[in-house]
């Protein structure tokens, strides 16, 4: 009997990814690939990589110098295994990375994965196949349904593409070159993978795209929907009793969106709304097409319609220009939204991008010692919002084995990590804990019958 073809898919960067990745291993599983964790045993190899962070093309080939010592080894052995790169370096760089590491068989792009097992078919018979068109026809009707048995393995939560690309355009940012223009999937398509998804055990659902709040797809009557009409349809699917979304930007935050916030007991109670600087000078240079007080009254109207809603962003500090003032207005900025974490990053110039040429580039140093301050803001903020939480009963998704033995670890509305002992039974399940002590990334707590009168939730206090 031959032996079934394995897969390991190494995703980099963001849930989109991650996202991807599954819906490669999804993919392939037809063709006869199962899933492993263990490059080693693989017969393919998937790097799903990521353009966002500095040197990421470098890394890649560092990555494919790594796999191809797995490759050789099992080449020894007498088993091939085939390397693809996908995923946004591998849109960005096609053939080139044929040319610099030959040991690559096959480049795949964001928009063409579900072309996988027609392009392995070429690469095994000694093509080199590059494929980064941006196709017309939609990627996602050609995906088959998620796989009911590698769904239950990857958990109770889940995330699910629902819109790809960008047409804001940022300074600084590659999406829009790497991902393209703004697509969104249509309702019907979301519904039938959230349902499968729910069949499969999934409590939790993620909605992500680049502008996931840019969502336009078409409606089950036909009409564009938005994104809070979206979240709504999939509010009555059964057994789907959380929904997030992200990634947000503030220009996209329609009064839809905010009273869905109002309304759905499923919505969970937390924003990653970005604004990357506080200083209109620098949001302008960055063609951001937000104000601070634009992003400001987002947050107020968000907070006016569910005001325990607890909110994240991202931040760039040293962006060519900015002064220290401009930098003082990030952390002015910080003071009024009041967050209860958030993501901050030195400015580094992405090749390609409007801001990499232009002049004022910060120093290192400065940029170093700004991402300082702004992450000890930050920090205080998140200990604060946290330590609201003392003594407090919540709901946990609790989804998988914590570190210590009878140990799970959930997420709370708010997006915490808690850690609570609890039997294994209780996997997947919603429960009531009552939080016993703050740590520093995480909650911990004991299971609880109480009942819990809704709180504010003190972000940023
Ligand atoms: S809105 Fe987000 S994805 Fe789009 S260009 Fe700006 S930073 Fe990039």
């Amino acid at each position: 009997m031959s032996r079934p073809r394995k897969v390991h898919v190494k995703s980099f960067g963001c849930q989109m990814n991650v996202y991807d990745s599954h819906r490669m291993a999804d993919t392939l599983a037809p063709a006869g690939y199962r899933e492993t964790a263990q490059p080693e045993d693989a017969d393919l190899v998937i790097l799903n990589t990521c353009h966002i962070r500095e040197k990421a093309v470098e890394k890649v080939y560092s990555e494919i110098g790594r796999i191809r010592a797995l490759k050789d080894q099992a080449a020894a052995q007498g088993r091939p295994m085939m390397i693809a790169v996908a995923g946004c370096v591998a849109q960005a760089e096609g053939r080139e990375i044929i040319r610099r590491a030959g040991v690559v068989d096959l480049v795949v792009g964001s928009q063409n994965y579900h072309r996988l097992p027609e392009m392995l078919a070429r690469a095994a018979k000694g093509e080199k196949v590059v494929d980064t068109d941006f196709p017309v026809e939609d990627k996602f009707a050609q995906l088959p349904a998620p796989q009911r048995e590698a769904t239950r393995r990857r958990g109770v939560s889940s995330f699910v593409t629902v819109q790809e690309g960008c047409d804001k355009f940022c300074t600084f940012c590659v999406v829009p070159y790497t991902r393209g223009a703004e697509v969104s999937r249509p309702v019907a398509q979301i519904v039938a993978e959230v349902e499968r998804l729910a069949e499969a055990g999934v409590r939790e659902v993620t909605l992500i795209g680049q502008n996931v709040n840019a969502y336009h797809g078409e409606g089950e009557d036909g009409v564009p929907s938005s994104l809070g009409k979206l979240l709504r349809r999939l509010a009555r699917v059964p057994s789907i009793d959380r929904l997030r979304y992200t990634t947000s930007h503030p220009c996209d935050m329609d009064d839809d969106l905010v009273s869905a916030h109002g309304e759905l007991d499923a919505l969970m109670p937390y924003v990653h709304l970005p604004v990357q600087s506080g200083s209109d000078r620098v949001l302008a240079a960055m063609n951001r097409k937000h104000t601070r007080a634009g992003y400001l009254e987002a947050i107020a109207r968000l907070r006016a319609a569910r005001p325990d809603l607890a909110f994240s962003s991202d931040f760039i500090v040293g962006f060519p220009g900015e002064t220290e003032q401009d930098f003082r207005d990030t952390l002015t900025l910080v003071d009024d939204v009041g967050y209860a974490s958030a993501f901050s990053f030195m400015y580094s110039p992405r090749p390609g991008t409007p801001a990499a040429e232009m002049d004022g580039q910060v120093p290192q140093q400065e940029k170093a010692e700004r991402l300082q301050r702004l992450q000890a803001a930050i920090t205080r903020q998140q200990r604060a919002f946290n330590a609201g939480f003392a003594g407090r009963t919540l709901d946990v998704l609790l989804e998988k084995p914590g570190k210590l033995p009878g140990q799970l670890v959930g997420r709370s509305p708010y997006l915490q990590a808690v850690q609570v002992m609890a039997p294994a039974s209780l996997t997947g399940e919603i429960a009531r804990v009552t939080v016993t002590e703050i740590g520093s990334n995480s909650l911990f707590g004991a299971l609880s019958d109480e009942t819990d009168a809704p709180q504010l939730a003190a972000a940023g206090a």
